[in-house]
């Protein structure tokens, strides 16, 4: 199998990324096909759906995979079997991630991507229309995992706010209202989440994201 394309995101790192698609509405990934699939028409039809399954390689998941693991959720603590998890650390690193189609621009062949949990330059294998009447089951139910954890508020220091552009700030807030955190650090410890080229420092205190600083670091320009 060859990548079609290579997605860019604003998270050029693992440390902050939401666990799921959808999770954070900002994070916009813009994937250009690789020139030997810049043919002709492959995107038409395209626009008639609004949501895509994208299937990707997890190109950054290092060292062996195992059996059982110990996702995020489960506080660190409890070890569930691998095909229980939605984790990158599987026998076959492929991720499946529903996304939002934002725009099609058959000029540069870009797919503009809405609520991405993918890490910058991760090789995308294929994308696919999203068919509610067949892969939507309002039914379902995962126990595990009924819902998203509740989000918690984010403030912010007037330090922090200075020189963070109005959009950035808004997919900060998408991103660290999930405290993603390991669950089993429930200190007031500092953290650093890079979005874009903005790096953040941020701690929980109370119940609450504080965000404590934020800078300019030379790394990646992600998508938007
Ligand atoms: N929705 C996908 C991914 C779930 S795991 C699925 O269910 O298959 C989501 C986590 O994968 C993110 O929090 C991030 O830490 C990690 N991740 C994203 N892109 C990655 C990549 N290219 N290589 C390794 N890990 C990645």
């Amino acid at each position: 199998m060859e990548p079609i394309g290579f997605i860019r995101t604003p998270f050029p790192e693992k440390f902050g990324i939401p666990r799921q698609p959808g999770l954070a509405p900002s994070a916009v990934g813009n994937l250009t096909l690789e020139p030997q699939f810049q043919k002709e028409g492959v995107f038409d039809g395209l626009e008639e759906a609004d949501f895509l399954w994208l299937v990707f390689y997890f190109h950054q998941q290092k060292g062996e995979w195992k059996p059982k693991i110990r996702p995020p959720r489960a506080g660190g603590n409890h070890k569930r079997g691998v095909f229980a998890t939605r984790s990158p650390n599987r026998p076959n690193p492929i991720g499946l991630s529903v996304v939002k189609l934002l725009s099609v621009d058959r000029k540069t062949n870009t797919l503009q991507l809405g609520g991405v949990d993918l890490l910058d330059g991760t090789p995308i294998l294929d994308v696919k229309p999203y068919v509610p009447y067949s892969d939507c089951h309002p039914e379902a139910d995962f126990q595990f995992a009924h819902k998203p954890p509740d989000p918690v508020s984010v403030v912010w220091t007037e330090e922090a706010l200075q020189n963070v552009p109005q959009e950035l700030k808004q997919l900060a807030d998408e991103v660290l209202c999930w405290a993603p955190r390991p669950a089993y650090q429930n200190d007031e410890r500092e953290y650093g989440t890079t979005l874009r080229n903005f790096n953040l420092r941020w701690r929980v205190v109370e119940g609450k994201v504080q965000v404590l600083s934020s800078s300019v670091v030379a790394q990646g320009p992600g998508s938007t």
